[in-house]
């Protein structure tokens, strides 16, 4: 369906916890991160429901995040369902990749279309003091397990000043290597990410161009999502630039998600939405939880001001939206 900016949102990204196995520098605190107990998280059944009745509002892909959600218990058997629902023809995962490599075969099977590897480091002890609690070989053993399942990989990487700059030559070298894309995605002012300095996609470019001249643009089509790419001559993947505050993609924005508690969020930026996790719980008919669906996309924001201040910011971490 359509929202009154005309934009067709076809999307819905389903956060199914709060809880993670890393506690990644910009996205969660060290401790005390209050994660949700599991009576207030949305239990499958009602993540099931809430994506059946948006299905017949002509949402199409979904994509599973967190959190972690491969620590969320019976995850796999929750995207089975979820593929089966009529209607929806796509369902990818976002994951850190550390659990990941020992339940790839039951995702291809339950219909796994792609997945999307955080990886933010290839240097081994960086990755474990950015990630906190993190170990490197469990993530690349997971990707060259994924690409072997002929499992679509999409590398998302976060360029964090004095942090990891220096990597940014190793990541697009792995696109002539593998045949996986990499998008650099920047840092966003979101929970603890204030208190670190992204770096624009445009710095990211100079550096690509500073060791690189040989490559093409590859031509963005509306549906192929905010990221645009270029491809290293002769190199087997891509590498991609989400840029969301350089450069707003929002007038193509397709999407909503859906938080860990129920709440369906209009837009990244903003606390804008409705608690569905009460009215499933207060009995809502079928019928009336796909009205209040279609409203809430049909009112999704303009845009995101995250260079603006606005009464209604979003507050929470990274982790408890849904990346
Ligand atoms: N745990 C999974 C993972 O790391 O892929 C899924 C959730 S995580 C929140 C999803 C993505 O959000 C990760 O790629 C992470 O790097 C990114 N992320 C977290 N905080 C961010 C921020 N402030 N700005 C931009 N991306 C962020
Ligand atoms: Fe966990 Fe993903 Fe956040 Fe890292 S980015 S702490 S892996 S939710």
């Amino acid at each position: 369906m359509k929202d009154k900016f005309g934009r067709e949102i076809d999307y819905l990204r389903v956060s199914v916890t709060d809880n993670c196995n890393l506690r990644c520098v910009y996205c969660m605190k060290e401790k005390e991160n209050n994660f949700l107990k599991n009576d207030e998280k949305l239990t499958d059944d009602e993540i099931y429901k809430i994506v059946k009745e948006s299905a017949k509002l002509g949402i199409k892909k979904i994509r599973i995040t967190g959190g972690e959600p491969l620590v969320r218990a019976g995850i796999v058997n929750l995207i089975g369902r979820i593929n089966n629902i009529p209607g929806i023809e796509e369902i990818y995962l976002t994951t850190n990749g550390i659990l990941l490599a020992d339940k790839l075969e039951e995702l291809k099977l339950n219909g796994l279309k792609g997945v999307n590897i955080s990886l933010d480091s290839l240097k081994e002890e960086r990755f474990s003091k950015l990630t906190r609690l993190g170990k490197l070989e469990n993530v690349l053993v997971a990707i060259d397990k994924a690409i072997e399942l002929g499992i679509k990989v999409k590398l998302n990487t976060v360029i964090v000043n004095d942090v990891n700059k220096d990597e940014i030559i190793d990541f697009v070298n792995l696109t002539k290597e593998k045949p996986i894309d990499i998008r650099f995605i920047e840092l966003m002012p979101i929970g603890i990410a204030i208190n670190y300095k992204g770096v624009t996609n445009e710095e990211v470019l100079k550096v690509i161009e500073d060791n690189y001249t040989d490559y093409e643009k590859v031509v963005r089509s509306k549906s192929g999502g905010p990221a645009t790419y270029i491809k290293l001559k002769g190199a087997k993947g891509k590498v991609g630039f989400i840029s969301a505050l350089s450069n707003c993609f929002c007038e193509d924005c397709n999407r909503i998600r859906l938080t860990p508690e129920g709440f369906l969020k209009q837009c990244l930026h903003f606390d804008y939405g409705v608690d569905l996790k009460s009215k499933l719980r207060k009995g809502i008919s079928d019928e009336n939880l796909r009205e209040i669906i279609q409203e809430n996309i049909y009112d999704k924001p303009e845009k995101h001001l995250f260079l603006e201040k606005s009464e209604h910011k979003e507050l929470k971490f990274m982790n408890q939206i849904g990346g």
